[in-house]
């Protein structure tokens, strides 16, 4: 097995940003799990299937094929072989992810693909379930919080640079919702791995969140 470091924790604690930095600067290949239940999402939406049909979810879900590669060492994730990077990072695709992957077959296909991208890699995943469900194994485990009000702030400020507008109130009662849901469903709930290491990112950097990581994949 290669050396793996998983980072769960809810959404807009800085997770993929800090993710990213760390692949990078270890060499490691960095695989964003929230991406591919974006994508599923984004099929599901399309398809016009309701968040409350989990029937309907678990049929459709079949038919999408998910699949990641990297162009210029950044994620791509393909949707039956379209590129969807652009289209995923919405609050609506996010709402649906969040709806969506308590379903048992969402969830059971998209495990299986990420831990066959761990395989016998050196890896950084980060998600909700990494280090409770998809790599029990992995060497380092993290689980990285900050306060609703900074994170729901982070998301703000990042959707405001792309020239989305959005509304700060809003994005803060999306965030909660979603950890709501995120924390409650029955199957891979988001929570702290026993053996993870808690870090609040409330009042700490980019830069000092991912040497505090690195440093911890230095002692294994
Ligand atoms: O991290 P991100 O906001 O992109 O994730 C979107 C949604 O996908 C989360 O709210 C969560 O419901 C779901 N997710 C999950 N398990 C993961 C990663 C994401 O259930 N490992």
């Amino acid at each position: 097995m290669g050396f793996n470091i998983a980072i769960d924790g809810p959404a807009g604690a800085g997770k993929s940003t800090i993710a990213k930095k760390i692949a990078s600067r270890l060499g490691y290949i960095y695989v964003d799990t929230g991406a591919m239940y974006r994508a599923m999402a984004l099929y599901l939406l399309r398809e016009n299937v309701p968040a409350s049909d989990a029937a309907a979810i678990s049929r459709k879900c079949r038919e999408a094929d998910i699949s990641i590669g990297y162009e210029d060492g950044a994620q791509v994730v393909y949707l039956n072989g379209e590129n969807v990077n652009g289209l995923i990072r919405t609050e609506e695709v996010g709402n649906m992810a969040s709806a969506s992957s308590p379903n048992p077959d969402v969830r059971k296909k998209l495990v299986e693909l990420q831990q066959k991208l761990a395989a016998g890699a050196d890896v950084v995943m980060d998600g909700r379930d990494i280090g409770t469900c998809v790599l029990p194994d992995a060497q380092v485990k993290v689980y990285l919080t900050a306060d609703s009000g900074v994170r729901a702030m982070r998301r703000y400020k990042e959707l405001t640079e792309k020239g989305v507008s959005c509304d700060l109130a809003t994005i803060e009662k999306d965030i909660i919702e979603r950890d709501r849901q995120d924390m409650t469903r029955e199957i891979s709930p988001l929570t702290q791995a026993e053996d993870a290491v808690l870090i609040d990112s409330s009042a700490l950097t980019i830069d000092e969140v991912a040497e505090k990581i690195i440093a911890l994949a230095g002692t294994k």
